[in-house]
């Protein structure tokens, strides 16, 4: 607690780190990782974690919403209704996680030396076992809310995200939510978006024992990477946004021809470009058709096309002063003691997709995420459900 911030609000008293990390080591061993291109399965899908958190926010007085977005992958919505007269608040999250290649006992949650690990133990299940700690000391508190709040649980978010592409034509709107994403508790308004885009080039293919007489598809392509080489460069020389910096690009994946005895007459590539708050799909493709245009005045015969986005994910770009990340600002503080860092998330997230304001803020770092190590730190974990708490009651109108 810290100096000037008021005394301790009575129902921080009532989180219990064990019973958060009991739900978190409960979803730890739930496999729920995301199937990616392939058919969702048992393990491979989010159902398991959906039942389970049906199940958990049934008990706690929720009304549950649930719906399978694709077979095996629902989103899920609970809601603890308030009297009706303040503004409603979501704590959201993804329920899947990435793979666990390399990862020994990845689903045997495991706790040493004050942290959780595990698949999943950081992104996100630690959120949303805060989120469900949150709703249980609300519950057995008999606390009566003002404003609405719900925990939105969504499926895919590390693929295509169309679990929360799916939100806002089905599924509740809130004045305002959260989302849980390791931010080792800063707060997180803003963080680019990510556009990737298949780049294709074209030839005309020969036998490669006269190559004369053909038009080299990769031949071009490495035309075309020369000609984006100083982009990022270029990109740095614009107005930066206060958080998220300036946009980036990256070519990522290449293919192209078949076999080293034709001239190939076809190569792909694959190029990532993380854009700013304000920039957009179309603006980036005018930036692409710019540069690949030139190519053509020195070779006649160039020609390209573009196609995609194989990825697709907006940037999110709330203001600092705004009044929800000035709450959860003030809960922050009141709970570590210490005004949090306010900075943009370093990936994309589900956020943009939910169609109201949303801001990133959970416990574990984006270091461990993804990793064959993953831990959550268990202190960190009841502080978030502690700063959930204080932000449920305050964005809720209760408190
Ligand atoms: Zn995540």
């Amino acid at each position: 607690m810290s100096a000037g911030a008021g005394p301790a609000h009575p129902l921080l008293d009532r989180v219990d780190e064990s019973a958060v990390m009991a739900a978190l080591a409960d979803m730890v061993a739930i496999q729920s990782v995301n199937p990616f291109d392939e058919e969702a399965s048992p393990g491979h899908r989010e159902q398991e974690m959906a039942d389970y958190l049906c199940d958990r926010m049934e008990a706690l007085g929720m009304a549950v919403e649930r719906r399978d977005i694709a077979a095996g992958r629902p989103n899920v919505c609970g809601r603890l209704a308030g009297s009706g007269a303040g503004p409603s608040f979501m704590l959201a999250g993804h329920m899947d996680t990435v793979g666990v290649e390399g990862y020994d006992d990845a689903f045997v949650p495991r706790v040493e030396d004050g942290k959780l690990y595990g698949r999943g133990a950081c992104d996100m299940k630690a959120a949303l076992a805060a989120y469900l700690e949150v709703v249980r000391v609300l519950h057995e508190s008999g606390t009566e809310l003002v404003g609405d709040l719900m925990i939105g649980a969504v499926a895919d978010e590390e693929h295509t995200m169309i679990g929360s592409k799916d939100w806002v034509p089905n599924w509740p709107r809130a004045d305002a939510g959260l989302i849980g994403e390791p931010t080792e508790l800063a707060i997180c308004p803003a963080h680019k978006g990510q556009t990737c885009m298949l780049i294709r080039t074209f030839g005309k293919a020969v036998h490669s024992s006269m190559p004369e007489l053909g038009e080299n598809a990769i031949v071009r392509m490495a035309r075309v990477i020369a000609a984006f080489d100083d982009y990022g460069d270029e990109l740095k020389t614009r107005e930066a946004h206060p958080l998220c910096g300036h946009g980036r690009f990256s070519p990522g994946v290449i293919q192209g021809g078949t076999i080293s005895s034709a001239v190939p007459d076809f190569c792909e590539l694959e190029v990532d470009r993380r854009m700013v708050p304000g920039e957009t799909e179309d603006q980036i493709i005018a930036e692409y058709r710019a540069r690949l245009d030139r190519l053509a005045e020195t070779d006649p015969g160039f020609r390209y096309e573009i196609a995609g986005p194989t990825i697709g994910v907006g940037p999110l770009d709330i203001a600092p002063d705004d009044g929800l990340v000035q709450a959860l600002a003030r809960a922050c503080e009141q709970v570590t003691g210490a005004p949090p860092p306010i900075t943009a998330f370093p990936g994309g997230t589900d956020a943009p997709n939910m169609g109201f304001p949303c801001v990133i803020c959970g416990p574990g770092a984006l270091a461990q995420a993804h990793t064959v190590n993953e831990f959550v730190e268990t202190r960190q974990l009841a502080d978030a459900a502690r700063i959930y708490l204080l932000a449920a009651l305050a964005l809720t109108g209760t408190a």
